[in-house]
């Protein structure tokens, strides 16, 4: 049993910890209005201040010149504190993978990846600083949960993606976020509420938010069960992804722990209905662990327990060669035994693709992210 600690469903702060600052964009579109008046600014600053931050993509408050200058600074101090200070960029793949480290104000380390692919660029975001769902291959679960991220935390690493991205400074040229997917550290599902309001901002059009299409949007989960159900009735269309890694609960229970609070019938009851709600396909993960998850009867037991739901149409599986983590006895699955596992859940009718593995050598990679920033680099930056 690795579970021992309650599972926070809450999404709270450690009372005794300090509250990451406030910032204009943990509010809604109302609250942005009547923090705003509540400064003693004129409405029509709200709109200002979010076409700034969000249709200009400009981080710098003082070269807002439709404000006031005594006006500029105010709104600078009281709404936009830097959240997360970038450490490093690491780039792979000629340019087209960059892997940011941050730290936030105390001290927290997280990652998040960019990717450029041709025609389409994807941010792989964090939603919590480690996380702690231990999942024993995951580098990000070895290191338990530091604490979850607030809504403008979750969002900054998009908003600045999208500036840097907008402004040219990234290889590749100028470009824009077209996907954004929560799989980075942490399990977005145990922070629900900054997730979801994260969401909304992400997909509110712009200048209230940075106009993503949901469409765009997946949130990637090892299975919360009671969350999972909950996000289907937020009227948001995104795409679920799950966390499956095993069709039977006695290899689940070990290799996701959560399975033995919500089994892999829960989860995927859970998954078929967000896709009945949403008309949204959803996407089961499945990493390759060499002899471990990888036979052919295992390929044949998740079909027939994805059939048992309906039509395949609703599901499409994504194989992930696993990326082994430093330490690790586990590895990834000889080709044949990959190719053997694709070919039974194809002749089963089972939607199915591997999934490359970007950013493999920065250790950008699904479940690499740890955030192993040494402090002498934190301090040169
Ligand atoms: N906690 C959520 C979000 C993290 S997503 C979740 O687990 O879904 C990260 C994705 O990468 C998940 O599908 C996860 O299972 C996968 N992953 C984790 N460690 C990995 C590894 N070492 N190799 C390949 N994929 C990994």
């Amino acid at each position: 049993m690795i579970v021992t600690e309650p599972i926070d469903f809450t999404g709270k702060f450690n009372p005794r910890r300090p509250k990451p600052p406030g910032h204009w964009m943990d509010m809604g579109v109302d609250e942005r209005v009547e923090a705003v008046v509540g400064a003693g600014l004129p409405k029509f600053r709200a709109r200002q201040i979010s076409t700034n931050w969000f249709a200009r993509s400009s981080n710098d408050p003082s070269s807002w010149t439709d404000l006031p200058r005594e006006v500029r600074d105010q709104v600078a101090e009281k709404w936009f504190p830097t959240l997360l200070t970038n450490l490093r960029d690491l780039i792979a793949d000629e340019g087209m993978t960059v892997k940011t480290g941050w730290r936030a104000f105390d001290g927290a380390l997280i990652e998040s990846v960019l990717m450029r692919y041709p025609g389409r660029t994807t941010i792989c975001i964090s939603s919590e600083a480690g996380c702690g769902m231990a999942c024993p291959f995951c580098a990000t679960g070895q290191g338990g949960l530091q604490r979850n991220l607030t809504t403008a935390e979750i969002i900054w690493q998009v908003h600045d993606a999208a500036r840097r991205l907008g402004a040219g400074e990234l290889p590749g040229g100028p470009g824009r976020i077209n996907n954004v997917v929560f799989m980075g550290m942490g399990e977005p599902m145990a922070n629900y509420r900054a997730v979801v309001n994260a969401i909304r901002t992400i997909h509110a059009p712009v200048p209230d938010g940075l106009g993503i299409s949901a469409r765009g949007i997946t949130v990637s989960t090892v299975g919360m069960v009671p969350r999972m159900e909950q996000l289907a009735t937020e009227g948001l269309p995104v795409t679920l992804a799950v966390s499956l890694h095993a069709p039977d609960d006695e290899l689940r229970d070990e290799i996701v722990p959560l399975n033995k609070h919500f089994n892999v019938d829960a989860v995927l009851d859970a998954a078929w209905n967000h896709a009945r709600v949403t008309r949204r396909r959803v996407s089961i993960e499945y990493i390759l662990i060499k002899d471990i998850n990888d036979q052919s009867w295992r390929a044949d037991l998740l079909a027939k327990r994805l059939k048992s739901r309906g039509d395949f149409g609703w599901f499409h599986v994504n194989l992930i060669p696993l990326n082994p983590t430093p330490g690790s006895r586990w590895t990834a699955s000889r080709r044949e035994d990959e190719k053997a596992f694709v070919a039974h859940l194809e002749c089963a009718g089972v939607p199915v693709t591997v999934r490359d593995t970007r950013g493999s050598d920065i250790d950008g990679a699904c479940g690499q992210l740890a955030a192993n920033l040494d402090s002498a680099e934190a301090e040169f930056v």
